[in-house]
């Protein structure tokens, strides 16, 4: 079958081939409604003018589209679809359905339905005509809302009605209730009033008494008849009328409902009241009822309360003195501890376990250069300490808390960041219980121990310079010892043998080391050495000789603090000074022998010298003229040579004498010599033309002829070694304590330095016998009578200039120094 289909007819052909077509214009020619023709699967294929109008499509836009796609939702395309199905079963229907319009309007239609078949009863179309029915749809929703909002309205009014119908039931119910609780209340309220242990009345306003109960009769030792008419004036004390002329308009007004005030008895009595008003009609005019209570009893209590109060005030004034002046006392003596922390001179602190300073005193404040106030609640990181100085503070407040004794930190360095140095704190620190007892706190106390320190270790350095002292000394022992007899040291070689081991003796006390018998002289000798006395002696121990020292040792300050005993083993000390006094006695002798020989020698020499001098001069006085000059000459020199001999010899023997011919010492006064001496030297003197000044010179204890022989010679020797100017010569003397000094200068030819010491021996000369004459004897006299005199000779010289010869003269003469050779 084959279905053609165009806007205006359908075409069908059945199987027979006979084709059928249906012309829709007739058929919308009697039918005035919109008319639309799907087929069996839904699709349009029909619609006339007015559906399309209906819809709002074009029928081109309508024509072939499934209908289902304008429907308004799921719903009617299921509806549409079952009539459908209904149709091509050949049921015919009316039903309604809800469609969208192309601009989204919706739209309700009827739609009468019919199938349409072939010749063959085949299903050919189904045909339905639309009538839109959306006013009268709209008009049945309005009437269903309407009938809705109705019937809600009705429920509603009839709920309201039925609220309100109880409601005056029960203001009916609660009315009837009132009337009866108003007549009780008015009953009972009479009864309270007429009963009331409180007085009660009623006033007018103007305060006219209307009415009084039993209680205001009491009160006012009056009677009911008394009362009512009498005004608040008659019952009040006259002291008040003008606080209640004032009182009364604001009682009215009702700004005063309860006030405080005084009523008078018939009896006179005045007593306190309290009052309180509220307004109310009586016997319907405005009226004021008092409630009046007797407050005596109130007032009397009240008195007493404010006694008691007052009394009390007064314990707590006392009492708050008595703490302002404990809290005085306790400031007076928290201000007398503060003095006494800052005053002491070790470094006080307290701090929290959190390690913040509590408290600090002067002395930590100014060694640390801080001020004391600024401290607390401050740590020491606050000090700058160097890390190392930090930790070592924590660790040991940590120790403290935990051991919670009392620890020791001695020796503490402490860098002070400033000046870079170093000083030594011995710190205390120990746990105390906090102000406040809940914690605990760390006090602690530094002292400065660095001058300690020092001196220990300059103690141990001396210690130990004693020790390398005595070690090294050759055979020698040296003990040390304190105050309590305890030796702090024993060394050097001596130490085990002339006494016990080093061991057994150091850190011990001479109580532990020696037998009674023996330690009671010991101690003895040892408190002596400490009292300050030194001493010096020898002994004879064990063989040997030891040289003992007793010797005090004294601090900086001069204070004795230790005592020493020095042992030195002089056994071969002493046979060495033996043999040296032995020797020194040889010498001495051989010396004597010497000079004995000497002066025999010189003395023997000067006989015969005597004759070849006399014989020679006695052959040059008998050859003159008779022998030729050479033997003239050799004649000459050996009377020359013969006189020098001579002249040699007498000065040797002069030195010979002055030690083998000793005389006795006496007072010998060097002005009187100097006299002689410029006496002896008259004609060199004048030959010179020489100046002599002579200073004032002392009175000497010696031998005159020696000295004469000393000054003669040095003068001679002044005028001698002169060039080319006139000798001017002074002498001049000094002194001290040990000895006198007397100088002899002149304005010579001077030494040289290099022969300051070589022209005191004899025979050293500086100059040919042609240049200067002379021995080379005189200075070696000099010298050695010097010696004689427990003095000493020595020269000062500028060459070309002069020189000056100084010789001294003990005061307290000596033992002649016998090696003078
Ligand atoms: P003499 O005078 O017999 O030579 P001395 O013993 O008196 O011997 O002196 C030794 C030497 O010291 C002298 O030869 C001389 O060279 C030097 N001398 C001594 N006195 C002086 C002096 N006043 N000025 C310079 N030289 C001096």
């Amino acid at each position: 079958m084959l279905q053609q289909s165009n806007q205006d007819s359908i075409t069908i052909s059945d199987s027979n081939g006979i084709s059928t077509t249906i012309h829709f214009k007739n058929i919308v020619e009697w039918i005035n409604e919109g008319i639309f023709c799907v087929n069996a699967d839904g699709k349009i294929l029909y619609a006339n003018e007015q559906y399309c109008r209906n819809l709002g499509y074009s029928r081109t836009e309508l024509v072939g589209q499934s209908i289902t796609k304008f429907f308004y939702s799921e719903k009617y395309v299921k509806i549409s679809l079952q009539k459908l199905e209904l149709r091509k079963k050949g049921l015919s229907d009316v039903y309604e359905i809800k469609m969208r319009r192309k601009n989204g309007d919706a739209i309700w239609v009827r739609v009468n339905g019919k199938p349409i078949f072939d010749s063959n009863g085949k299903f050919v179309c189904s045909v339905g005509i639309h009538i839109d029915i959306t006013k009268q749809k709209e008009l049945e929703e309005e009437l269903i809302h309407a009938k809705e909002d109705l019937e809600a309205k009705v429920i509603a009014r009839t709920r309201e009605l039925s609220e309100t119908n109880q409601k005056l039931n029960q203001q009916i119910k609660e009315k009837r209730i009132a009337e009866i609780s108003l007549v009780h209340s008015e009953k009972r309220f009479r009864d309270i009033y007429l009963n009331s242990p409180d007085a009660i009345y009623v006033e007018s306003m103007e305060g006219v008494i209307l009415d009084v109960n039993d209680a205001t009769c009491r009160l006012h030792r009056s009677t009911e008849k008394e009362l009512i008419g009498k005004t608040i004036y008659q019952l009040s004390p006259p002291a008040l009328h003008d606080i209640i002329r004032e009182r009364q308009p604001k009682i009215v007004s009702g700004e005063i409902r309860k006030f405080e005030s005084e009523c008078i008895t018939e009896d006179g009595t005045i007593l306190p009241i309290e009052i309180s008003v509220a307004p109310i009609r009586y016997k319907d005019n405005p009226a004021l009822l008092m409630h009046v209570r007797d407050v005596s009893d109130r007032k009397k209590h009240q008195n007493l309360l404010q006694e008691l109060n007052e009394a009390l005030e007064e314990k707590v004034k006392q009492r708050t003195k008595e703490i302002e002046d404990a809290r005085t006392e306790i400031e007076k003596q928290k201000n007398f501890l503060s003095q006494i922390i800052d005053a002491s001179p070790g470094l006080i602190f307290v701090k929290d376990t959190d390690g913040r300073y509590l408290l600090i005193n002067q002395t930590m404040a100014d060694y640390h250069h801080v001020k004391k106030d600024e401290m607390v609640g401050r740590t020491d990181e606050f000090f700058q300490f160097r890390e190392s100085d930090l930790k070592r503070y924590r660790d040991q407040d940590d120790q403290v808390i935990q051991n919670g004794n009392q620890i020791i930190f001695p020796e503490q360095p402490f860098l002070n960041k400033d000046t870079g140095e170093v000083t030594w704190l011995s710190v205390v620190k120990k746990v105390i219980p906090s102000l406040d007892g809940d914690s605990v706190n760390v006090l602690g106390v530094a002292t400065d121990v660095t001058a300690i320190k020092k001196a220990k270790e300059d103690i141990a350095i001396s210690e130990q310079l004693y020790r390398e002292i005595a070690r090294n000394l050759p055979k020698a022992a040296m003990f040390i010892f304190n105050k309590e007899m305890r030796y702090i040291l024993a060394e050097g070689p001596l130490v085990g043998i002339i006494s016990r081991r080093k061991e057994e003796i150091e850190g011990k006390t001479i109580y532990e080391t020696m037998p009674e018998s023996d330690y009671s002289g010991i101690e003895e000798m040892y408190q002596q050495i400490l009292k300050g006395n030194t001493k010096e002696f020898e002994q004879v121990l064990y063989g040997r000789t030891l040289r003992i020292h007793h010797i005090p040792i004294r601090n900086a300050e001069g204070e004795i603090i230790y005592g020493m005993v020095m042992t030195f083993d002089v056994t071969d000390l002493t046979t060495t000074q033996q043999e040296l006094l032995k020797r020194n006695d040889d010498l001495k002798r051989s010396n004597e022998e010497l000079e004995r020989f000497a002066y025999v020698a010189s003395h023997d020499l000067q006989g015969p010298l005597r004759t070849i001098a006399s014989y020679l001069q006695l052959l040059e006085l008998r050859n003159r003229g008779k022998l030729d000059k050479e033997s003239n000459e050799f004649i000459d020199f050996s009377i020359k040579g013969a006189k020098r001999l001579q002249a040699v010899i007498q000065d040797l023997l002069t030195y010979a004498k002055i030690s083998s011919t000793p005389k006795p010492f006496a007072s010998v006064d060097m002005n009187t010599i100097a006299e002689v001496v410029l006496k002896n030297l008259e004609s060199t003197i004048q030959t010179s033309g020489a100046r002599i000044e002579l200073g004032s010179l002392p009175i000497v204890i010696g031998d005159a002829l020696q000295l004469t022989q000393v000054l003669q010679n040095l003068i001679d020797n002044g005028m001698k070694f002169v060039k080319d100017r006139t000798p001017v010569i002074s002498v001049n003397s000094t002194e001290n304590d040990q000895e006198w000094e007397i100088s002899v200068s002149d304005n010579g030819i001077g030494i040289r330095e290099d022969f300051k010491e070589h022209i005191f021996k004899i025979f050293q000369r500086l100059h040919t016998e042609s240049e200067y004459t002379g021995t080379g004897v005189g200075l070696a006299i000099c010298k050695k009578i010097v010696h004689l005199h427990g003095g000493k000779i020595w020269l000062d010289s500028v060459p070309e200039q002069g020189t000056t010869f100084h010789f001294t003269i003990a005061k307290k003469p000596r033992e002649a120094d016998s090696n003078h050779l």
